[in-house]
């Protein structure tokens, strides 16, 4: 993996090969935008250009040190996050968290445990590196306790330490941070490239690959999530229990066993097939359509229903996400919203 594997992206990935081939690094980078869109694999092979083993535009991807990099196992580089538990596509966990430092499940966040830790462990010497990397995935998590720590480690910079931040909200950041981080903007990609990654990567047809990658709106990330999680056949399941005219009784709703934070996910890919009713009905147009494999079903569900309805039922579902993300009971919420949508 080079700089040359990383889609789209051209004018962040040009800023770092720069920066390489120039050998003059900010102490702190902010990488701004969209999850899924390659942020951390420009920080991974940024890591790895700045300590390959082998002299050349570029990591190898060959070496010891790349290897490591790749692994998530060398000493010099390493990874910090708020996230719990998450798994991610091609990569194993290998986030540096003492048991001790596991966020809050509820509202998991970075801590000022967290960034004292990050400190110590900038202070010391590179083991086997040139240049320490230290990413902290998504920075615009931290407490604000957590943020005016970190703020003193970007005034006194260490030495032989490029410090990468990764997030997907500015506004969640402090000026001050935001300030002191060379920052470098990353894009939503474009439909083409995430299709024709998809079809490299998973050998689907043209109009699979399409749909998903409609349904994952620029975010390579979210696309592979979305084929890994079988996320259309988790569409499919619930389109049929909320629309289909043979439902079920309440007790039977299978989203009701879905883990909750899974539950908002699929109630997403609902709100997309009432929202392609909406287009479907306003424009007769099936290519304009997210669900694209489901053209027919879409053509003759809006029939079903009017625009205002339509709506008010995506109106409602967006409610029903809203409260089961302040945690209320999924099943009283998914039940009110089945008597919303009706
Ligand atoms: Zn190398």
């Amino acid at each position: 993996m080079s700089f040359k594997d990383i889609i789209g992206q051209r004018l962040a990935v040009d800023l770092i090969k720069r920066a390489i081939d120039e050998k003059r690094f900010a102490h702190a980078y902010l990488f701004i935008g969209p999850e899924g869109v390659g942020k951390s694999l420009l920080a991974k092979t940024f890591a790895k250009a700045l300590n390959c083993d082998r002299d050349g535009m570029g990591p190898c991807g060959e070496c010891v040190s790349c290897k490591k990099i790749e692994e998530r196992n060398h000493p010099d580089v390493r990874w910090f996050t708020y996230k719990i538990g998450e798994k991610r596509s091609g990569a194993n966990d290998g986030w540096i968290r003492p048991d001790s430092l596991e966020p809050n499940k509820k509202s998991p966040q970075i801590s000022i445990d967290m960034i004292r830790f990050l400190q110590r462990a900038m202070s010391l010497k590179p083991y086997e590196g040139r240049t320490k990397v230290y990413v902290i995935d998504g920075a615009d998590n931290m407490t604000e306790e957590a943020a005016n720590c970190l703020l003193k480690t970007l005034e006194e910079p260490p030495k032989d330490t490029v410090l990468i931040l990764l997030a997907s909200n500015m506004s969640r950041l402090m000026q001050t941070i935001i300030s002191r981080c060379h920052k470098i903007t990353f894009y939503p990609l474009d439909e083409e490239s995430v299709k024709s990654e998809l079809t490299r990567r998973y050998g689907l047809d043209e109009k699979k690959a399409l749909c998903v990658s409609r349904f994952a709106e620029g975010s390579l990330g979210k696309a592979i999530e979305t084929i890994e999680e079988d996320a259309l056949t988790k569409r499919d399941k619930v389109v049929d229990e909320f629309i289909s005219p043979k439902r079920l009784g309440y007790e039977d709703i299978w989203l009701y066993d879905e883990p909750r934070d899974k539950v908002n996910g699929i109630l997403s890919t609902l709100a997309v097939y009432f929202r392609d009713l909406l287009v479907f009905s306003l424009s007769r147009d099936a290519g304009l359509l997210v669900n694209l494999d489901k053209a027919d079903e879409v053509a003759r569900d809006s029939k079903r229903y009017s625009a205002e309805r339509l709506e008010e039922i995506i109106e409602a579902i967006a409610a029903t996400q809203e409260r089961i993300k302040r945690n209320a009971n999924i099943k009283i919420a998914l039940a009110s919203m089945r008597l919303n949508i009706t």
